[in-house]
């Protein structure tokens, strides 16, 4: 199954989609993941992206497209993959379709995460929180500045895509403020209904 993943910054989709991909015994296709090794790895791209990143910006169309056209295509996507954080504008969304069309692949679906906005800042602020608790590095972006931006980069640029793929017949949405594992169940059964 070839698998979207919408969802605006806090939405869980992150650890909805590597609990998905597990089940489904498919990659999961994270382009922050992506980024963020090209950024320490300090690759051209990373160094190209680090500081929008960092600010909470989106990175250029061209570059993260380059980035997944090169991923989806590689030997272990080929039963299929779950997007995450990909795309997140029209542009970025025609030029997947591009891509697969031109490889005779299909999308299966598209699943939207829905979360109250109000409850997405807590979220963000307290998994920064908990990282450093835990000892571990928290997100550079997981700063109320940056998430502000993250949040309007998605209302903005994102958020019109669930339009997009209804128009194409092949979106679902669930509610993303169910526990961990109801959202997870609620998943499943959207893909498989
Ligand atoms: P994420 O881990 O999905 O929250 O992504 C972290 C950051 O990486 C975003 O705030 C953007 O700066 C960049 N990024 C990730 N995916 C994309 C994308 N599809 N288009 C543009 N920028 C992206």
């Amino acid at each position: 199954m070839r698998i979207v993943l919408l969802g605006p910054p806090g939405s869980g989709k992150g650890t909805q989609a590597t609990r998905l991909a597990q089940r489904l015994g498919i990659p999961e296709l994270s382009t922050g993941d992506m980024l963020r090794a090209a950024v320490s790895a300090e690759t051209p791209i990373g160094r190209k992206a680090k500081a929008m990143m960092e600010r909470g910006e989106l990175v250029p169309d061209e570059l993260v497209v380059a980035v997944v056209a090169e991923r989806i295509l590689r030997p272990d996507a080929k039963n299929g993959f779950i997007l995450d954080g990909f795309p997140r504008t029209i542009a970025q969304a025609a030029a997947l379709d591009d891509i697969l069309l031109t490889n005779g692949l299909n999308l299966d679906c598209v699943v939207e995460l829905k979360v109250d906005e109000e409850v997405l800042l807590g979220r963000i602020l307290n998994r920064a929180k908990e990282a450093t608790t835990n000892g571990q590095t928290a997100r550079v972006d997981d700063t109320e500045g940056a998430l502000r931006i993250r949040l309007d980069e998605y209302r903005r640029q994102t958020a019109p895509l669930a339009d997009y793929y209804r128009a194409k017949g092949i979106l679902k949405s669930i509610d993303g403020l169910q526990p961990v594992n109801k959202v997870a169940t609620s998943l499943f059964e959207a893909l498989v209904a």
